[in-house]
């Protein structure tokens, strides 16, 4: 009989799982439960919206998801529409590839004060997505301080200065663009509590700094090391040094006529959010790197500013029905087998780590362990999904109903964008009527 599969998030950890179970021999069916009526996870709300290549892998996902066996259904929440324990009667498989959209805490006194937006938050508030189209973060300043030395803090501090004309063939949300636009930020620091060779970016990333239209990297040449030192893979020592050489490149970009710098800071840990109710400035304690580990070297200074992003990594959310592993943020599994037919796959899994590419050999594995301990199919699947939902009233956004967000959002767009996002999902759902 078929093997009918729920997997519940639809972002690269989910499709490429849905890949590998519908290239299998085996009659497989598979089923995609989105809480969002958007598919795509991270690729629509986490990757800049200046980064349009890379959001070009939904090609590949698209022709997953309209595959013969493969069925779509957004807008429906684990929890709020139908629970684990129903859909483990429906499926003999489900597959959790709902990622890791929390913000890892700093732990500092001052953390909640107005002003501070984790990174997860403040990504998604640009994206258009949902959860944070109301965040109306205020840009009424001239400095920010973006923890961290990873991707994110890099593509943070460079949605914050890019022009107008840089930003237009992108598909940031109107509200990011427009307070953007009008915010007074002429300074943004990005602060790392190891050194340059520890930061943690990626070389084409880093690049890109130093190409921006009104924002010179700042960098203190002192700081850099003649070369890189210290027990690296060799892939990693091939992105250190490239890193290392860029940055050496840095106090050789020219400011004349730019008005935006990004202050690549390091050796600097924070210690605490200053100020009233909202953010005044941050504490920092200078730090020294022991055995790659960041140490306090107890002298202490204050950057001022009115906006603090943490940048420091993301942390899964508990989900309903599965024990969670609140120290490291993931769910407790056995090599991505959770039990009682379920699994997991990608950032609940393994952490908030990798690129979108470290996702597919999860969902091979994935695919693979399922075919492995069901031999064959005894849940119903799709029909009792379908009836639950109906009987529920839950508006089901189909993947034929995305197309059509998706056509209306290409249609909206500006002149040179690729999109115009619908950024609720009251307004995603009435595109469709
Ligand atoms: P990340 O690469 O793990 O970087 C996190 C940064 O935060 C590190 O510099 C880390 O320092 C720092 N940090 C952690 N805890 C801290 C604390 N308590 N105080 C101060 N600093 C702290 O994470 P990410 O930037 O969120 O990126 C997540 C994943 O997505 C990464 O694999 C990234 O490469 C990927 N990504 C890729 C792209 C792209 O390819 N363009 C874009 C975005 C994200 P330590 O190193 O000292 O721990």
């Amino acid at each position: 009989m078929t093997i009918n599969v729920a997997v519940i998030g639809s972002g690269p950890s989910g499709f490429y799982t849905v890949d590998a179970l519908m290239k299998s021999d085996k009659d497989v069916r598979v089923d995609i439960i989105e809480r969002l009526p958007t598919p795509f996870g991270l690729i629509r709300a986490g990757v800049a919206p200046d980064h349009q290549t890379t959001k070009k892998v939904v090609r590949v996902y698209e022709k997953t998801a309209l595959a013969d066996g493969v069925g779509f259904y957004g807008n429906v929440e684990v929890g709020r529409d139908v629970t684990m324990e129903e859909l483990k009667d429906m499926y003999d498989a489900i597959v959790l590839a709902v990622g890791a959209p929390r913000d890892r805490k700093l732990g500092i006194p001052g953390e909640d004060k107005a002003g501070v937006f984790g990174s997860a938050d403040f990504v998604g508030w640009y994206n258009g997505h949902p959860d944070f189209t109301d965040l109306q973060p205020d840009l009424n300043t001239s400095t920010v301080v973006v923890i961290g030395n990873g991707n994110v803090a890099v593509d943070v501090a460079r949605v914050l200065v890019k022009t107008e004309e840089e930003m237009t063939a992108t598909d940031i949300a109107d509200h990011a663009a427009d307070a953007i636009k009008a915010s007074p930020i002429t300074d943004v620091y990005m602060v790392g509590r190891r050194g340059p060779i520890e930061a943690k970016f990626t070389n084409v990333e880093l690049r890109e700094m130093g190409k921006l239209d009104n924002c010179t990297p700042i960098i203190d040449p002192s700081i850099l090391p003649d070369g890189v030192e210290g027990e690296w893979s060799d892939r990693d020592l091939r992105l250190k040094e490239r890193n290392l050489a860029t940055m050496k490149e840095f106090p050789d970009v020219d400011p004349a006529g730019k008005d935006k710098r990004v202050h690549f800071s390091f050796y600097a840990k924070p210690i605490e959010i200053l100020g009233g109710d909202t953010v005044e400035g941050i504490r920092m304690e200078h730090t020294k790197v022991e055995d790659g580990r960041s140490v306090g070297t107890g002298e202490f200074f204050d950057i001022s500013c009115g906006l603090v992003i943490p940048a420091i990594g993301y942390f899964s959310d508990p989900f309903p029905g599965v024990p969670f592993d609140e120290g490291n943020g993931i769910v407790v599994h056995n090599e991505g087998r959770v039990g009682d037919g379920v699994y997991a796959v990608g950032w609940i899994k393994r952490g908030p780590t990798g690129v979108i590419g470290s996702n597919k050999p999860d969902g091979e594995t994935a695919a693979a362990q399922i075919l492995e301990d069901i031999a064959d199919g005894s849940k119903p699947g799709r029909e009792a999904l379908e009836a639950h939902l109906a009987e529920r009233s839950v508006r089901i956004v189909g993947y034929k109903d995305w197309q059509t967000i998706d056509a209306a959002e290409v249609s909206n767009a500006k002149p040179g964008s690729p999109r115009r996002k619908f950024v609720t999902v009251d307004a995603m759902v009435a595109a469709l009527d």
